[in-house]
Parts: C-alpha cells; sequence; structure tokens
C-alpha cells in the first residue's frame, strides 16, 4: 500500500517537527509520503534523510526555471529532496475552474515533474453535482485523458471531489466499480483513494479490490491516526 499525506496548508515548521518525529521511525511494510507545504519542505527532508518515508510536494509549476513569480519548478522540489509531487488535487483545480486549458496545464505539469525525475501523484475525481448526474465515469476518462503521460512513473489518486474533507465515502462497490474503470484506462498504475480516509475506515478501504493506498488529508494531520493509517 501507498500512504501519501496531503497537508495541505497546515502547520508550521515548529508544529510539523514533533508529527514527523512521532512517525518517522515507521519500519512497516506500507510505502508512506508526507506531502507539507513548500516552507517545510527544506527541514522535512532534513528529518526524514535517515527514514524510510519519502517527501511529496503539492503542486509544481510546468517550466523548471524562469520568470514565474511565486512557483516553484519540479527541479527546485528535487534540489531539496522531493520525491513525489500532488498534481491536479480538486482544490487547484477549482482555484482554475475559469481556464478552460487547465488540463493541458496539468499535462504540461506532470511531464516536467517525470522529467525532473520526481514521480505524480495525478488527482482526478467527480463532483457531487457530476455524480448526481451519472456523469463520474465520463469526467474521470476525460480528465485521465488530457492530462496522464503515455511514458514515465506516476501514480492516479481518485478523490471523489465530494468526500473530501466531508466524512463521507463512496459505498465499496462504487470504490471498487470506478478503481477497476481507472485501471483499464491505466493498466498497470497504482490507483489510490482519497476522500475522509480515517484510522476507522482506513482497513475497510484498504481491502477493497483495485485500492493500492490512500491519499489522506485531515486525517495526516493528527500522529495518532495518521500512525493507524500508515500500518494498515
Ligand atoms: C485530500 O485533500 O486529498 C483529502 C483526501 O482530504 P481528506 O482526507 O481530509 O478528505
Amino acid at each position: 500500500m501507498i500512504i501519501a499525506a496531503n497537508w495541505k496548508m497546515n502547520l508550521t515548521i515548529r508544529e510539523a517537527k514533533p508529527l514527523v518525529n512521532s512517525i518517522k521511525k515507521y519500519k512497516g511494510r506500507n510505502k508512506v509520503i508526507l506531502c507539507p507545504t513548500f516552507t517545510l519542505l527544506p527541514e522535512m527532508a532534513g528529518m526524514l534523510k535517515k527514514s524510510r518515508i519519502s517527501l511529496g510536494a503539492q503542486n509544481c509549476h510546468f517550466e523548471q526555471k524562469g520568470a514565474f513569480t511565486g512557483e516553484v519548478s519540479p527541479l527546485q522540489l528535487k534540489d531539496v529532496g522531493v520525491s513525489y509531487v500532488i498534481i491536479g488535487h480538486s482544490e487547484r483545480r477549482s482555484c482554475n475552474a475559469f481556464n478552460p486549458d487547465y488540463n493541458r496545464i496539468l499535462s504540461k505539469k506532470i511531464h516536467s515533474a517525470i522529467n525532473a525525475g520526481l514521480i505524480p501523484i495525478i488527482c482526478i475525481g467527480e463532483t457531487d453535482e457530476q455524480r448526481k448526474k451519472a456523469q463520474t465515469k465520463k469526467i474521470i476518462k476525460k480528465q485521465i485523458e488530457a492530462s496522464v503521460p503515455k511514458k514515465g512513473k506516476y501514480i492516479v489518486a481518485y478523490e471523489p471531489v465530494w468526500a473530501i474533507g466531508s466524512g463521507k465515502t463512496p459505498t465499496r462497490e462504487q470504490i471498487e466499480d470506478i478503481h477497476e474503470y481507472i485501471s483499464k484506462l491505466v493498466p498497470g498504475t497504482k490507483i489510490l483513494y482519497g476522500g475522509s480516509v480515517n484510522e476507522k475506515n482506513c482497513k475497510e478501504i484498504a481491502s477493497i479490490s483495485g485500492v493500492s493506498g490512500f491519499l489522506v488529508g485531515g486525517a495526516s494531520l493528527e500522529a495518532n491516526k495518521f500512525k493507524k493509517i500508515m500500518h494498515v
């Protein structure tokens, strides 16, 4: 299993340190990836140096350098010890909801991340409105076709937007059905489930066929909860 933590825009260095200290000796069989905000990355890289836990970022630009004020490039992420990068999280897609070209930008980011030696975690998923209109598979297919690369290593995270931070999760059958659908579009790719995963439901979701791990938001910010998920 791959257990990736999306800390979003949370924690200062002082707040993150005890959390990392309490999990960094992890010796379990799962691949654990922490994705803090950009400002925490160098400090976290130092703390995780001798650990089996990997470091990820939450976004990157599609160029490696240049006049892009406020952006961070894949090359710069690699430079501070990052190995993974979340791309196309729904919270970033919603900031760009009025850009009809955004899937193409995501595709450029993914290629650029792979070129810099990073493994992208590509987020896809339907909104509540799309789900109610029975458009889930159509949306997922469109997101995959528009952004997933033909070559290079990557991970897909299926995150129904309505399940993120809501405490709601799809049924077992729904998760299995969508993961099977995605695996037909991108055979051999690891597919994570994300959306209100916690220490109580992680075992059940991990047992669903086609689930290769989780992308965890809220529950990754509390050491005791995240430790249980890490050991799923
Ligand atoms: C996420 O933001 O990627 C996420 C899955 O959040 P949460 O676990 O809080 O629903």
